[in-house]
Order: C-alpha cells, then sequence, then structure tokens
C-alpha cells in the first residue's frame, strides 16, 4: 500500500481538478496505455491498471471525499476492518467495462456479453502482378491464411453429438458480480468469470478436430479480380473473407495487397505510359518508318525528318485504362539517338566526307549556340 502512487498524480492532475477534468485526463492516460496499443509490454500493462484504479476512485464523488481525507487507505475495502492481506480496492474492476462505456469498446472487439456477435478480425495477404496484367486487369488465385469456423463441430467447440452447457456459475453472462462489505457500505464490482473464462458456456467433451476453441486456421485460396488500372501498392478489399467471427458474428475483411513488377520497356506516370526509343543518327535525320511496342502489341508510326534527341511523340489511347472504367492514358515516345561506335575506317571515311557537305543550314541548334557564345564575350 505504501509504494502506491497517488491517484491525481497517476492521472496528471490537481488536487482540486473538475470532474470534467479528471474524465479528459483518464481517456488521455487509458488510450495512451491501452493493452491493446501495446501487446505484451507488462510495464504499459501496470500503468493501465494503475489509470483505471485511479479514476474508479476519483470520478467517484463519495470514494473521492474519503480518499482526500484519509489517503489510499480511506478506499481500501479491508480499511478499518482488521483483515490483513486482502486485496487493493480496484483489483475487481474489469477493464473490459470501463471500456466499453469509454470507448464503445476498441474495434468493436469487446462486449459486456459472452454471447453477442463479435466481426472477426482482417487478414492480410499480398500478391505480384505484371505491369500488363495491372494495365487491362486479371483474374488471380490468392492464397492466404485465417481463422476459420471448425468443420468438424460448426464453431461449438463440442464434440459431435454433444452441446456446450450455459455455465452455471455465471449463467451464460461470462461475467460475475462481486460485492465487497466495507465500512462505508457495499461495494459492487464485475469480473470475469472464473468457471468459463467468460465464455458463458462449458465444454464437457471438446471437438478434437480444434480443441474445443470452435475455430481452425487454414490454408484458403481464392479468385479474385484485379481491375484494369491498379496501380503498385493498391489494397484490394475482398469483404468477408477474413477471420471467422465470434458467436455468429460476421468474418472480417481480407486485405490483398498488389505489388506490380517494372516493365523492362514501359513506365507508367498516372495512367500514361512512357518508353525510349532509340533512332540512329540516319534514321533521325532521313525519317523513317519505326515500330514501336505498345500493351496493345506493336504499331508503326513514322519518325518525321529531322527529329530530335528527346523529341517526344504521343500514341493517343495507348496507355493503361483508368480505374474507373472511363477511357485511357496515352503512349508517350521519347526519342533518344545513338552515336555510331566501332566505326571501320570506310565507314569513318563517309562520316567524313559527309561533315565535309554539311552546311550552317544543317545546323539550326548548334549555330543558335555558337551565335549566343559571340555575343557573350562581345566577339
Ligand atoms: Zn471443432
Ligand atoms: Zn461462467
Amino acid at each position: 500500500m505504501a509504494d502506491k502512487r497517488d491517484y491525481y498524480e497517476v492521472l496528471g492532475v490537481q488536487k482540486g481538478a473538475s470532474d470534467d477534468e479528471i474524465k479528459k485526463a483518464y481517456r488521455v492516460n487509458a488510450k495512451k496505455y491501452h493493452p491493446d496499443l501495446h501487446p505484451g509490454d507488462k510495464t504499459c500493462e501496470e500503468h493501465f491498471k494503475e489509470v483505471n484504479e485511479a479514476y474508479e476512485v476519483l470520478s467517484d464523488k463519495e470514494k473521492r471525499a474519503r480518499y482526500d481525507q484519509f489517503g489510499h487507505a480511506g478506499v481500501d475495502p479491508n480499511f478499518g476492518a482488521g483483515a490483513g492481506g486482502g486485496s487493493p480496492f480496484g483489483q475487481g474492476i474489469d477493464i473490459d467495462d470501463i471500456f466499453s462505456s469509454f470507448f464503445g469498446g476498441f474495434g468493436g472487439r469487446r462486449s459486456n456479453n459472452a454471447n453477442a456477435p463479435m466481426r472477426g478480425s482482417d487478414v492480410e495477404t499480398s500478391i505480384y502482378i505484371s505491369f500488363e496484367e495491372s494495365a487491362k486487369g486479371c483474374k488471380k488465385t490468392v492464397s492466404y491464411n485465417c481463422i476459420s469456423t471448425c468443420g468438424e463441430c460448426h464453431g461449438t467447440g463440442a464434440q459431435a453429438g454433444t452441446q456446450p452447457k450455459t455455465c452455471s456459475a455465471c449463467g451464460g453472462s461470462g461475467r460475475v458480480t462481486i460485492n465487497q462489505r466495507t465500512p462505508f457500505g457495499v461495494v459492487q464490482t464485475q469480473r470475469t468469470c472464473d468457471a468459463c473464462h467468460g465464455k458463458g458456456k462449458i465444454i464437457d467433451n471438446p471437438c478434437k478436430k480444434c480443441g474445443g476453441t470452435g475455430k481452425q486456421r487454414k490454408n484458403k485460396t481464392i479468385d479474385v479480380t484485379i481491375p484494369a488500372g491498379i496501380k503498385d501498392q493498391q489494397i484490394l478489399n475482398v469483404g468477408g473473407r477474413g477471420n471467422a467471427g465470434n458467436n455468429n458474428g460476421p468474418a472480417g475483411d481480407l486485405h490483398v495487397y498488389v505489388n506490380v513488377r517494372p516493365h523492362p520497356v514501359f513506365e507508367r506516370r498516372g495512367d500514361d505510359v512512357w518508353c525510349d526509343l532509340p533512332l540512329t543518327f540516319s534514321q533521325a535525320a532521313l525519317g523513317t518508318d519505326v515500330v514501336v511496342p505498345t500493351l496493345d502489341g506493336k504499331v508503326t508510326y513514322t519518325v518525321r525528318e529531322g527529329t530530335q534527341p528527346g523529341d517526344v511523340f504521343k500514341l493517343k489511347g495507348r496507355g493503361i485504362e483508368h480505374l474507373n472504367g472511363r477511357g485511357k492514358g496515352d503512349q508517350y515516345v521519347r526519342v533518344t539517338v545513338e552515336v555510331p561506335k566501332n566505326l571501320s575506317s570506310k565507314q569513318k571515311d563517309l562520316l567524313r566526307q559527309f561533315e565535309n557537305a554539311t552546311n550552317d543550314k544543317n545546323y539550326a541548334q548548334r549555330n543558335s549556340f555558337f551565335d549566343k557564345i559571340k555575343k557573350m564575350f562581345n566577339e
């Protein structure tokens, strides 16, 4: 008892704090230390209990008055009773109850009633598809693990031919109310039933397949339709294919993370497709018909005479389908020019002849560049 922290200090409020301030501080602290957010963290769990205990006392006018007057001893059920040991006040507080009253339960998983239907949790899996598949859409078989209802006992947990019995200790509610007599009156607390561990049911002959849990971990496969236009890292939600719910509650969802493999030639920008097209110097200079790869196969494009490196031409409607199904993006083709290497002496001779035959008219960009330089140096 001596090492107990001051309740006001636990909640981080002043001694004279208003009810609202206490409530606010409680919510902040309870959220901060909630075990769901820190699974397996004992320190957080202790903090969480401490916060609940403090709130249990400070939110109650009578208890708070006694606490203010006598400290922790004033709210100890054994105070003045002369009984050694015993439980400090607050041990019987049921975390679930406090939480469902404040937050409506975390994610709907907590409930006051052991028999209330609860939705199963969501599960995740991921798939890899090709660039083309993302552009055109596809069907894929996805495999994943999830908890499903046991096929043997159909979720009851009892061996075939037997039924679970309603727990007599709690009448099936999964909770028991404990009345503790104190010098200040009867204090009523609720806690999870020990006999059935909160399930509200007792199974005498557990199902051999699932060990009485009514659930089985299964590997499942499902066919999913991937819509055309889906992007890398997008998530497909498949309703009702997640973990099975409790007490006939609905199953959770399946989230399919879609990974799109990069393409060796195409690059996606929005719903447009970009690619480079390497031309030879002569092709670019003379113009030519070239074969361009698109998502719909090869198309022929006429490159005009005098095409420059970096020039971009557009193939309308050759891009990726919009995810909403209305139309498509375009394809953009960026011209690069490859300078020939490993030339033979004959080729070199021809190029020199060509070079000697060129004039200013052939190189507009080059001329304008050197004109600018002349101006810079006042030449
Ligand atoms: Zn079973
Ligand atoms: Zn029970």
